[in-house]
């Protein structure tokens, strides 16, 4: 991203590029090409609903005048939420959990209490994990959690926010142990028979029961994680972050988010939108709320693939799929295309929060012609007032036809508060979107 200054009176500008050796004592000609200069972005920050940004390495930024610029910039993308060293500009800080010996440390505990390790598939004993059993039913081990979870607040930077990045396959997570304990509980779990049952056994015999017996443990963890969060910590937030809803996501990830529901403050899930999944997800998250994701590729140094970026479209369809906001992973993927976007769809996020919050999505309501299915949505909020989104995710302008019911006594109005005739005959630009709200 290349800050330009508000006052220019030009649109582009020339970039001149050339690379040198001071060894060779020799210099290329210069190269350039033409910037194209895009508009301020002007977000607005949701006040309930969140907008987070993962900043990928950023997070090590450790200069405080760069971190700054960094941090207004966006703020003016309508970022609510990013992990970086210190706040700043207004923005909550988010901090990812999880139990490596530089993040949140059991290392201590484990040296002192050697019996309560955790066994992995291949039985070797952890030095660095407790026994998920032990850390649920032990309270000297929940005592040593919420003095260390303390120390750990106060090392990132006292996050507003504390993300568990869950995605762990529930036959080699740390927290699927194999210790004689936790054998004879799955074994009663499962109705089996607890001699000679072995990782080997369970991994060939029992892999679904165990699914679902380590499914119910992690949930129950994360369940203590937030009690002892909001107990310790009671104005952070704690959510999960992990895969959609799906018998993959059991298995692979370890998440039934049906047993996390209520447990967490936020399911955060990405990406992409298989409508199954999603489906089951918003059906999972009746009291915690839903965030969903939109993954920007390459997101690795190392891929050489054409940059991608995020269409307003895209987001604007996210944000309508969750009740809670969206994710973006990550800032080094982004160009101004994506900040701009997202500084529009947060300007539609804060103005008409209420939609996005209750889950309500009634989108039979609406008679169109021009667009597909998944290019619009009526949001219903707590009052029983509606929001209509439209969203053209394609390269061409797309004409299209709405009609929604009206009910007596209210209006039609577009996003300026501007009464409209229904039905309502328009032209969405390429990767436009547009708010109608009946009221
Ligand atoms: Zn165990």
């Amino acid at each position: 991203m290349i800050h330009v200054d508000r006052e220019v009176a030009y649109d582009e500008a020339l970039v001149f590029y050339y690379m040198g050796s001071a060894a060779a004592h020799a210099v290329e000609v210069p190269n350039c090409f033409t910037a194209h200069i895009l508009p301020e972005a002007s977000g607005e920050r949701p006040v309930q609903l969140i907008s987070q940004m993962w900043p990928g390495w950023l997070h090590s930024l450790d200069e405080a005048e760069l971190q700054r610029k960094l941090m207004e910039a966006m703020a003016a993308c309508g970022v609510t939420e990013i992990a970086v060293k210190r706040k700043d500009a207004g923005l909550d800080n988010f901090a990812l959990l999880d139990f490596n010996s530089w993040n949140f440390s059991l290392v201590e505990y484990v040296k002192d209490h050697p019996e309560e390790a955790a066994i992995d598939f291949q039985g070797t004993h952890y030095d660095d994990m407790i026994c998920s059993m032990r850390i649920l039913e032990n309270p000297e081990v929940e005592e040593f959690l919420r003095r260390t979870l303390r120390n750990w607040y106060e090392k990132n930077q006292c996050p507003t926010h504390v993300v568990f990045d869950y995605e762990w396959h529930v036959r080699d997570s740390f927290f699927s142990c194999y210790c004689p304990r936790c054998v004879a509980d799955f074994a009663r779990f499962a109705g089996v028979e607890a001699e000679d049952l072995t990782s080997q056994r369970i991994n060939e015999e029992f892999l679904p029961r165990w699914t679902e017996y380590c499914n119910h443990r992690v949930a129950e963890l994360c369940a203590l994680f937030g009690k002892l969060i909001h107990e310790e910590l009671p104005d952070v937030r704690f959510s999960v972050y992990s895969g959609y809803q799906s018998e993959r996501t059991k298995l692979i990830y370890g998440i039934d988010w049906t047993l996390l529901d209520g447990k967490v403050d936020f399911m955060m899930c990405g990406y992409g939108r298989n409508e199954k999944d999603l489906h089951a997800t918003q059906e999972a998250s009746r009291v915690s709320r839903l965030v969903t994701g939109e993954l920007v590729l390459p997101d690795d140094i190392s891929q050489n693939t054409a940059p991608g970026w995020i269409q307003k479209a895209t987001l604007l369809r996210r944000c309508c799929d969750a009740t809670g906001g969206y994710l973006v992973f990550a800032y080094a993927s982004l160009d101004g295309r994506s900040f701009l976007a997202m500084a529009e769809v947060s300007r539609i996020l804060r103005r008409f929060e209420p939609f996005f919050m209750t889950g309500r999505r009634r989108p039979e309501a609406l008679t169109v012609s021009g667009l597909g299915a998944e290019e619009y949505e009526v949001l219903d909020d707590a009052t029983g007032n509606s929001l209509v989104a439209l969203m053209n995710g394609k390269k061409e302008n797309r004409d299209f036809v709405f009609e929604i019911p009206i009910p007596e006594g209210k209006k039609l109005y577009d996003a300026n508060g501007n009464v409209v005739a229904c039905p309502v005959k328009g032209v969405l630009p390429a990767d436009g979107i547009a708010i109608y709200v009946v009221r």
